[in-house]
């Protein structure tokens, strides 16, 4: 069943320009932060709901809608906005923003026009294909020439091949101030009707898919992460699998710090019970959204990494068996010095059902050359998780392929893990040697087993055990539900929170 949810909105531009300062105004201006006494936490997204009555409806941002549309919008009247994140991963986060978005908006100060910032964040908009409006903010300062400044940038805009409404385009421009409020109102109900325009759909039915867009480690609740749930619905007690961290909902904070017991199609939640620290932008559940090129070549990474088999099942379709036979012949030579690659079919012509239904199968991915995907094959490729892709040029399809490939190979020289614990606390050892005070979560940890202390999902040292305790005993062994102390040889900067695993190499 599909309906209507909330659109999820990121704000882009360039520093300085109000991103935070709007926000800001958005979040506290809403009814929810009123009804919590203006109360909010930071999780990375929040939820805000537009009162009906507001001003602007009977006005501007209704122009031309028919009566029908604008009563079914009275219906749905959330937006979810994603705080742009002032972290190392910035850069990075700025990106995925736009791309677990449906709607991105630009904000353009008015006295400085766009500038290098502005036009980043036009390309990543661009890229992730998602609905841009353009806000022009802070009208309020004295001595702008308005018509001068705002002339200027619709200029500039055009130049970026953004096509604005006003010029029989798609892309609203609106000014505002964020610091005064003016003007923000008109931005909300704009968000609305293009959320409405585009039929922003979800299904609470399904189990949940989702995004992280922030993670931490707290001292006391342990890996925390704020999911934002794209489609479907999660639910405390549910146990979950968030880009490879395993974990169960041992509760759930919606942004204003309330316990919730399940978060549906386009809610931001915090949540607390996984086992690790997963990455900002890892998935929650299999995201059936795959459209940007990258994110798709890393969710086939990630199979990958979670399959058990170590070969890369392919049925390729191609227009010609000229082009067919050039691509297998490339794709050969990855295979020269062991099998990766496993040409499960091969065939001329357009992608259809019974393509997919063998790739369900036996595991396969479905490539495609210069074909289409025919339309019940897609919705079966959707239903049975199999991915596909399709290029235009033989170049693209070998980077993509080597990409997956090489990720392969490193993938089958990895190594088990024999067993994971949790530093819980630290002691002092000698004269500057600590000893790490451990819980095994997970299998057993034994002496001359190689080891790696985690952080956040990165490794910060590696070396072996050179003393394993049990209370005062020294032991050779120690399994999963048991403390012990660990020395580490040689000695790793650890802090309490980080994760022991042993491993060997295969
Ligand atoms: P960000 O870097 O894009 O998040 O920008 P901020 O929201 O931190 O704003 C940068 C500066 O511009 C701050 O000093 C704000 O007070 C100021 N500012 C933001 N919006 C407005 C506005 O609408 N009018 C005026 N006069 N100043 C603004």
């Amino acid at each position: 069943m599909n309906e209507i949810r909330p659109p999820v909105v990121t704000i882009l531009g360039h520093v300085d320009h109000g991103k935070t300062t709007l926000l800001d105004f958005i979040r506290k201006s809403s009814v929810a932060a009123k009804e919590h006494g203006g109360i909010t936490q930071h999780i990375g997204a929040y939820q805000v709901e537009i009162p009906k009555e507001s001003k602007s409806r009977e006005s501007e941002a209704n122009r031309g809608i028919p009566r029908k549309t604008r009563d079914d919008l009275a219906e749905n009247r959330k937006i979810t906005f994603i705080d742009t994140p002032g972290h190392a991963a910035f850069e990075q986060m700025r990106s995925r923003g736009a791309k677990v978005a449906d709607i991105a908006v630009l904000v353009v100060a008015i006295d400085d026009g766009l500038m290098p910032q502005t036009l980043e964040a036009i390309k990543h908009i661009q890229k992730a294909k998602v609905s841009m409006i353009v806000v022009v903010n802070k009208i309020d300062l004295p001595g702008i020439d308005m018509k001068v400044q705002l002339a200027k940038i619709k200029k500039q805009l055009s130049d970026q091949k953004i096509n604005l409404e006003e010029y029989g385009g798609d892309v609203p421009l609106l000014p505002l101030s964020a610091k005064t409020g003016k003007g923000v109102d008109k931005l909300l109900e704009m968000i609305l009707l293009v959320s409405e325009m585009h039929e922003i759909k979800g299904d609470s039915t399904l189990a949940p898919a989702g995004v992280v867009i922030e993670s931490s480690l707290d001292k006391f609740k342990g890996p925390i992460a704020t999911i934002l749930i794209r489609n479907g619905t999660l639910k405390k007690g549910e146990q979950i699998l968030v880009g490879g961290v395993k974990g169960k909902v041992r509760g759930m904070f919606d942004w204003s710090g309330k316990s919730v017991d399940s978060a549906g199609p386009s809610v931001p939640v915090e949540v607390l019970g996984l086992e690790s620290v997963s990455a900002v932008g890892a998935k929650l559940g299999k995201e059936a959204e795959v459209t940007d090129e990258a994110v798709q070549v890393m969710s086939l990474i990630e199979k990958l990494k979670e399959g058990e088999t170590k070969t890369l099942k392919v049925v390729i379709k191609a227009d010609k068996q000229g082009s067919l036979e050039a691509i297998q012949a490339s794709l050969d030579k990855f295979n020269e010095e062991k099998k990766v690659i496993d040409f499960v079919f091969t065939g001329a012509g357009d992608i259809g059902e019974e393509n997919i239904k063998l790739a369900a199968t036996v595991g396969a991915i479905v490539v495609g050359f210069n074909v289409k995907v025919a339309t019940n094959a897609a919705k079966l490729a959707e239903n049975e998780h199999v991915l596909i892709r399709t290029y235009n040029i033989i170049y693209e399809l070998l980077d993509d392929i080597e990409e997956v490939v090489n990720t392969l190979l490193e993938v089958g020289q990895l190594e088990e893990v024999l067993g994971k614990a949790n530093i819980i606390a630290e002691f002092p050892f000698g004269k500057n040697e600590r000893v790490a005070g451990c819980r095994l979560t997970e299998g057993a940890i034994a002496k001359g087993q190689k080891i790696r202390v985690i952080r956040e999902g990165q490794v910060i040292g590696e070396g072996k055990l050179k003393s394993l305790r049990k209370v005062k005993e020294e032991v050779n062994k120690v399994e999963k539900g048991n403390d012990c102390g660990m020395l580490f040889d040689p000695p790793i900067d650890f802090a309490i929170g980080d994760i022991v695993e042993s491993f060997r190499v295969i």
